[in-house]
């Protein structure tokens, strides 16, 4: 049975399109999109060659070596442009798939949707999509295992439009659907990493060295403050 995360991440993938999944692993969320008949074909792309191992032998016992292909390299290396209209990044952090669009932006032409999932650094997703051409369209929060999860789907369009009437500042750190929609999850992921940041805000202070943490500290309280007023605003 697939991951809550991964059956929510497979959900915003466009019926009937071919499917690249980048940092694939098990090849789980290609092979549960296409037994589920939503996509017609399939890219698992794999930078490691352990991960590599399980995802050709997951296809293999799926008996879909005909629809998903596995193939080993590094991003978006694996894939041509116009080969698929679908891009899913999961699991990662997001400076680490923001680096993966940017290093493989040649191979977005054609590409009508991504569906990504950072598990740290939202943030950086966010700004790339806004600095590249790709507007957010939906965003979603979620909680298992203890973990909260985000996940980011846009596609070519007006990337300012999500941040036209809200704190621009708030909704890349935040995201601008989550924030509009403030539940419960939101409310606690963002609860906890203020108290992380004043935390840290505080460690710094105490050591008392002024010079390279200055930076980090105006950061840090900035940060602070856009949360608050997120938080403490009543929807
Ligand atoms: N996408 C799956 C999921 O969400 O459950 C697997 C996530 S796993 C934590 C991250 C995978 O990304 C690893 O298997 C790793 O080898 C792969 N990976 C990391 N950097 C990559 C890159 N630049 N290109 C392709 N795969 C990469």
């Amino acid at each position: 049975k697939l991951s809550k995360r991964l059956e929510a991440v497979a959900g915003y993938i466009t019926p009937g399109s071919t499917l690249a999944d980048i940092g694939s692993d098990h090849a789980y969320l290609p092979c549960y999109a296409l037994n589920k008949g939503i996509i017609r074909k399939g890219v698992a792309g794999e930078v490691s060659q352990g991960p590599l191992n399980s995802a050709r032998s997951q296809v293999q016992a799926s008996g879909l070596n005909d629809f998903i292909e596995v193939r080993k390299g590094d991003g978006l290396e694996v894939i041509s442009p116009y080969e698929v209209d679908c891009i899913t990044i999961a699991g990662m952090g997001g400076t680490l798939i923001s680096s993966i669009l940017e290093h493989g932006k040649e191979k977005l032409s054609g590409v009508k949707r991504l569906i990504l999932q950072p598990n740290i650094g939202a943030k950086n997703v966010r700004v790339w999509l806004l600095e590249n051409g790709w507007e957010l369209i939906q965003e979603e929060i979620l909680e298992e295992d203890q973990k909260i999860y985000e996940i980011l789907v846009a596609e070519p369009g007006n990337s300012m439009i999500p941040y036209e009437h809200c704190n621009k500042d708030a909704s890349l750190l935040m995201g601008p659907f989550l924030i509009q929609e403030k539940n419960s999850i939101f409310e606690k992921k963002w609860a906890l990493e203020l108290a992380h940041m004043r935390r840290i805000l505080n460690q710094i202070e105490k050591s008392g060295q002024g010079g390279e943490l200055a930076a980090k500290k105006t950061e840090l309280r900035d940060n602070i403050n856009l949360v608050e007023e997120i938080l403490n605003h009543e929807a």
